[in-house]
């Protein structure tokens, strides 16, 4: 940052370029009670709500979305990978023209291991630096590679713009650097992902949109309009508002039809009422349970197996891991993992946050209370901890 900014001898950007620096070495004094920091008076614009901040990175964006200088110089960072989805997905929609939507093919890479495992879940991860499963992209949009595909031409970091689409082929204009305006042709190659619960191999174009990107990946490009988008979990998605008085009597808060009277009010929740529920459902208003993946990957017990087994593994709690690892687990053993199971898939394994708490809806307890009940059938009530049942 600091080298570009002496480089362009622009005096505004060595106020910015030192009141930076200024807050990387902590020079900034703490606010008493929240240690928070104030930022410097003339230091950035600080917006409300997303959408003006969209606004404000991409002002008038029909008009100038074809000029690739302009569309080179401006960007949304966010922290998480969810966010910059939304944004790009969000600021893709005003663009004219076709959405084209790209699935990838995704197989898992060691074929023994495989129990069974539902392409459609594969399919459902969506993890950081990987190309989403369903690609959607306009011509025009701006995208960043994700793989070197043939540096230093085309490498990880790379900002192009879509100029056409084929089924396997795609067309792209350079829009930054050394070869900024060269066009290229990038093909869907296998990305490999290691990191993920299940290693897999998705047959995909390398690349994503790039009006919004995660920070780590902004890192040695260079921008002049930059928005940060600084959403932080404290909302969290998952949280929400409901009024959970008077419920215990009544089933009137049910909308989805699979929701059954609870021991406490605050279990009475609907699926219907969850907003991050929605995007799975694909805005269908049937119950989450009904799902075609519900019964294969919450409760179906080969698929609960290959988590029991992960879960072993990565136990540290002795305890835990015993309980995990017994011949014939009891119920309340399976029901854990089933949280556990339900828990990711609602987060697409990878969007967690510490702390980030998935609100198990009724119906959703209810079936997995009938597929794994208690022996006697009394129920203890669902509680939400990191441990198993004692
Ligand atoms: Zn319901
Ligand atoms: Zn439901």
């Amino acid at each position: 940052m600091n080298m570009r900014v002496q480089l362009q001898n622009d005096p505004t950007a060595q106020v910015f370029s030192k009141q930076l620096l200024d807050i990387g070495n902590g020079e900034i004094e703490l606010h008493q009670n929240t240690q928070y920091i104030k930022l410097p008076d003339i230091f950035c614009t600080v917006v409300e709500t997303r959408n003006e901040l969209i606004e404000s990175v991409f002002p008038d964006i029909l008009n100038y979305y074809l000029d690739h200088n302009w569309l080179c110089n401006h960007a949304i960072l966010a922290a998480r990978n969810v966010d910059v989805n939304e944004i790009n997905f969000h600021i893709q929609q005003i663009l004219p023209g076709d959405l084209v939507s790209f699935k990838s093919i995704d197989t898992v890479i060691d074929e023994n291991k495989t129990v069974n495992f539902p392409t459609e879940f594969l399919n459902s991860l969506d993890l950081p630096g990987m190309p989403p499963h369903n690609l959607q992209l306009k011509i025009g949009s701006p995208i960043i590679l994700l793989r070197n595909l043939n540096p230093p031409q085309l490498c990880n970091g790379t900002r192009l713009v879509i100029k056409k689409m084929t089924e396997n082929i795609l067309e792209a204009t350079i829009l930054s650097g050394k070869f900024k305006g060269d066009i290229v042709l990038l093909p869907r190659i296998p990305l490999m992902a290691s990191e993920s619960p299940i290693p897999f191999k998705r047959l995909q174009f390398p690349i994503c949109l790039a009006f919004a990107m995660t920070i780590n990946k902004s890192q040695g490009q260079t921008m002049s309009i930059c928005g940060i988008d600084r959403y932080l979990q404290e909302d969290n998605d998952n949280s929400v508002v409901v009024n959970y008085e008077g419920r215990l009597n009544n089933l009137n808060w049910c909308s989805c039809g699979y929701c059954k009277g609870m021991l406490s009010d605050i279990e009475c929740l609907c699926c219907n009422e969850l907003p991050n529920l929605e995007k799975i459902r694909n805005q269908e208003r049937k119950c989450i349970t009904l799902h075609q993946s519900f019964s294969k990957l919450i409760l179906d017990k080969e698929i609960l197996n290959i988590t029991r087994h992960n879960l072993i593994l990565k136990t540290k709690n002795r305890i835990n891991k015993k309980k995990l690892g017994q011949h014939h687990p009891e119920n309340k053993t399976w029901r854990f993992i089933c949280y556990k199971q339900y828990t990711s898939w609602v987060n697409s394994w990878i969007a967690m946050g510490r702390g980030n708490r998935v609100v198990l809806p009724a119906c959703v307890e209810q079936k997995i209370r009938e597929e794994y009940p208690e022996p006697n059938g009394i129920y203890v009530g669902f509680k939400n901890s990191k441990n198993l049942p004692a």
